[in-house]
């Protein structure tokens, strides 16, 4: 199953708890962008000197996996409660733009998916959640669902999440992600062919969450 949508729109905490309560595996694939973003940081922290030949070095040498529990690892590194920092945040899309860094997240989406599938007792699902997932990691998914909200809901609720900054500044940060996440060249943030588009202004994480089990379950 795929989730797609902009930030903030509640995609990984919505695609966690549905996973849960059907029983499937989660994939979050963001927290695998802002992986690289983080581990090309430490090498090179003045971003003006980001270029995609210098990330490309870096790639084979990342040794990137996910835990069953969603912890994210550099080789045996579990760097996952660093992966939401202001600084991650902030580059994580000019990162994730980046041809050669797409082309190694998707190989290993699919592969890990592949073996999430494979390892587990019928019936079994993962629920993958994006910017592409639906409409390019895997179209053929059964179920495509793309979640929307309005910025300033969108903005309103990252606040809340994450304690400060007033709602403009919210409003700016996300704006600037959407639009570089969605203007990209490669596999940019689309509403895939066939996807059910949920508006989730106003709604409640737990309404989404049942709207979605119960698409799926019927
Ligand atoms: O979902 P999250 O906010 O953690 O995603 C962080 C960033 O990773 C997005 O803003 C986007 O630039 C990138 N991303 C992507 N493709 C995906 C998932 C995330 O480009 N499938």
């Amino acid at each position: 199953m795929a989730i797609d949508g902009p930030a903030g729109a509640g995609k990984s905490s919505v695609a966690r708890r549905v996973a849960g309560k059907l029983g499937y595996s989660y994939l979050d694939t963001g927290a695998m962008y802002r992986a690289v973003t983080l581990a090309f940081q430490e090498v090179h922290p003045n971003v003006a000197t980001w270029t995609e030949d210098k990330v490309r070095e870096l790639l084979p040498r990342l040794e990137l996996s996910m835990g069953v529990g969603g912890q994210v690892y550099l080789g045996d590194r579990d760097v996952t409660s660093g992966l939401r920092s202001k600084e991650v945040t902030e580059s994580v899309s000019r990162v994730s733009a980046m041809g050669a860094v797409r082309e190694a997240m998707v190989k290993l989406q699919r592969e890990v998916t592949g073996k999430l599938i494979q390892g587990n007792a019928e019936p079994h699902g993962v629920v993958i959640d994006g910017r592409d997932i639906g409409s390019h990691v895997f179209p053929g998914a059964r179920h495509r669902f793309y979640l929307d909200a309005t910025l300033e809901e969108r903005a309103r609720r990252r606040q809340a999440q994450e304690g400060d900054g007033t709602l403009q500044d919210w409003m700016e940060r996300i704006e600037r992600r959407d639009r570089q996440d969605s203007q990209r060249t490669v596999a940019p943030l689309t509403i895939p062919e066939g996807a059910r588009v949920v508006d989730t202004t106003g709604m409640t994480e737990q309404e989404v969450v049942s709207l979605i089990v119960e698409v799926v379950t019927t």
